[in-house]
C-alpha cells in the first residue's frame, strides 16, 4: 500500500493545478511549501505577546466573573486587519486547517513561557453536536490540536460538553446572555479534570460569556485551575 507515487498524491498534484490554493489573508497564490497563509502574511501577523503581560485587556474583561489564572490572546483583532478574515474563513468557509496552523504558531509562542509552564491539559470550548455536525468540525478543537502539537500538552476533547443548543445571542444584553449560557456546559467525568490546571481554548473572546459558562462547569470539578487562550479579542 506504500507505493511512492500514490493515486492520492497524483490527485493532489492535479487539484493544485485546477484549484490553486490562495493565501487566506492576501489572496495571492500559495507556494506548495506554504499552507493556508503565505510566508509574507505570516511574518506580518499582529501578535499581541500579551501572555507576558499580567492584567492585559482580556484579563480585565473577565476579572471577577470566574476564577482564572491567566488569559492570553494570540493576535490583535482589528477591523480591516489580518485576523477577522482568518477567523471568518476558519468558521464559515470550511477551512479547519487555518485553525490548526494558527494554533501551532500560538503554541510555539507560548512554549517555555511562565504562562504555559503550570498548564496540564488543553480543553477546547465545545460546540453543540448539532452545530459541529453542520460545520463539519469544531474550530476550537482545530486551534487546540495545533497548540497541543507544538507544546506536547495533552488535549481533552469530549469531557467538557455543550448540552444546550443556544440561539444567537447578538441582540441580548450582557445579563440576558449570562442567564442564557449559565447551564449549557457540563463535565462528563469531573475526576479526570480534578487537581489539574486546564487551558481553555476558543477562537475569539467577545463578551466572554461563553468562556465564563465553561469556567463555571470546569470549576465544579475539585481543585481545578483555569487559564484561557484565544486567537483574538473582539472589542
Ligand atoms: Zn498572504
Amino acid at each position: 500500500m506504500n507505493c511512492p507515487m500514490s493515486s492520492n498524491g497524483l490527485l493532489n498534484e492535479f487539484s493544485y493545478l485546477f484549484f490553486p490554493n490562495v493565501c487566506a489573508v492576501c489572496g495571492e497564490e500559495l507556494l506548495q511549501t506554504e499552507e493556508s497563509i503565505c510566508l509574507r502574511c505570516l511574518y506580518k501577523l499582529p501578535r499581541t505577546h500579551n501572555f507576558s503581560e499580567e492584567e492585559n485587556s482580556a484579563e480585565k474583561l473577565m476579572a471577577g466573573r470566574i476564577p482564572f489564572e491567566r488569559i492570553a490572546t494570540f493576535c490583535v483583532y482589528a477591523k480591516g486587519g489580518m485576523l477577522p478574515p482568518l477567523i471568518h474563513q476558519l468558521k464559515y468557509h470550511h477551512k479547519p486547517a487555518i485553525g490548526e496552523l494558527l494554533g501551532r504558531l500560538y503554541g510555539e509562542d507560548l512554549r517555555g513561557s511562565d504562562f504555559l509552564k503550570p498548564v496540564d491539559m488543553i480543553v477546547p470550548v465545545p460546540l453543540h453536536p448539532r452545530k459541529e455536525k453542520s460545520r463539519g468540525y469544531n474550530q476550537a478543537v482545530m486551534i487546540a490540536q495545533g497548540m497541543s502539537d507544538t507544546t506536547s500538552l495533552p488535549l481533552s476533547v469530549g469531557n467538557l460538553v455543550r448540552v444546550v443548543y443556544n440561539p444567537t445571542q447578538t441582540k441580548r444584553t450582557r445579563t440576558q446572555r449570562w442567564e442564557n449560557v449559565r447551564d449549557i456546559f457540563k463535565v462528563k467525568e469531573p475526576q479526570s479534570f480534578a487537581g489539574k490546571h486546564l487551558l481553555l481554548v476558543d477562537d475569539v473572546i467577545t463578551t466572554g460569556s461563553t468562556l465564563e459558562a465553561c469556567g463555571v462547569a470546569l470549576h465544579a470539578c475539585d481543585h481545578v485551575k483555569v487559564s484561557i487562550a484565544t486567537l483574538g479579542e473582539v472589542f
